[in-house]
């Protein structure tokens, strides 16, 4: 939590807590706040969008904020600082049936999700050109609840595409090893993923992998029915190490940062372990892993009073790729 004003002392009396929140927009109480490390009863004033103050939650002088809103949670509810989500498949244009904007936000909301960072597949069309990210932008526009930010896609002969979009402001590029299961989004050979990361290394930009060998993965069986067994037969573990290894390689040839996404297979961890930390530019990351959620088509959910989200207005995608409550897209 950011706090921007000296925290009204526990001593102080009531006079001076009420005077000092008065002047909040919103006043969150709990008796289950996480502040520094630990969850304590504590009260959160929110101002203009931000956390302004955090105090010990008062007694029977509770404050109540003049021309604000005071929210009181119940005891089993906490309060934290909102949650980052960088991989969030938003498929709005193209396949907003599976998740739109409205819903995806609302839903990250309702779970104390306050940014989200969208995938560059799955939309049509895929965010892999400027025009493509203002095209999502523009589906955006006034449609969301959270911040949210944009990844780049990496597909083949998109590498002239790839400055541009940083300079755009996508928070980075991911590119698949094998098919990605659109068509719209093909998978890079090795030799281009490496290409792209001397790119990118120069632009401090980084790239995310979803790592499997296409041509392991085509020489394994086919899966048939619903059968989870015959599913892993045709995913072989050795497809994702031999993929991992490629981009372990390409990373340290290049100095580029990446990431390893959808990973499923605890085989590769050992050598991510070891290798991957000198692969890394400075300072050194650590080997991180991710998954994505399959597509979602129940209804969205209705958003709910926390710290997480303190503004219910729809927010509206900025040039920069991030959101603001007030600027427009571009
Ligand atoms: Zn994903």
């Amino acid at each position: 939590m950011g706090v921007s004003e000296r925290m009204p002392r526990a001593d102080a009396g009531a006079r001076r807590r009420a005077d000092a929140f008065e002047a909040f927009d919103v006043v969150f109480a709990g008796e289950r706040v996480l502040v520094g490390g630990a969850f304590v009863a504590a009260e959160v004033g929110v101002r203009g969008g931000r956390i302004a103050a955090i105090a010990p939650r008062s007694g029977a002088d509770a404050a109540r904020p003049a021309g604000g809103h005071r929210v009181d949670l119940a005891r089993d509810e906490v309060l934290i600082p909102g949650l980052v989500d960088t991989h969030v498949h938003v498929n709005e244009p193209g396949r907003t049936e599976w998740e739109g904007f409205a819903s995806a936000t609302r839903a990250a909301a309702a779970g104390g999700v306050t940014t989200i960072l969208d995938m560059p597949l799955n939309s049509i069309p895929p965010t892999v050109s400027v025009d493509a990210l203002a095209v999502k932008r523009a589906a955006a526009d006034g449609r969301v609840f959270v911040d949210v930010g944009f990844w780049g896609g990496l597909v083949p002969g998109g590498q002239g595409d790839l400055l541009p979009l940083h300079e755009a402001g996508v928070f980075g590029f991911k590119c698949f090893l094998v098919d990605s299961g659109v068509p719209e989004f093909p998978p890079v050979a090795a030799d281009e993923m490496e290409r792209a990361m001397a790119v990118l290394a120069d632009a401090g930009s980084m790239l995310i992998v979803h790592a499997e060998d296409a041509a392991l993965i085509a020489a394994a069986p086919n899966p048939h029915g619903r059968d989870y067994a015959d599913f892993l037969a045709s995913r072989p573990r050795e497809a994702e190490q031999a993929a991992i290894r490629s981009v372990i390689d390409a990373a340290r040839r290049t100095g580029a940062s990446a990431h390893i996404l959808h990973l499923s297979s605890g085989d590769a961890l050992p050598e991510l372990a070891r290798r991957a930390p000198r692969a890394c530019r400075s300072p050194p990351r650590p080997a991180r892993t991710t998954s994505c959620s399959p597509p979602r088509t129940s209804r969205p959910a209705r958003p709910r009073p926390s710290a997480a989200r303190p503004s219910a207005r729809p927010r509206t995608a900025t040039r920069s790729g991030r959101v603001s409550p007030t600027a427009r897209s571009t």
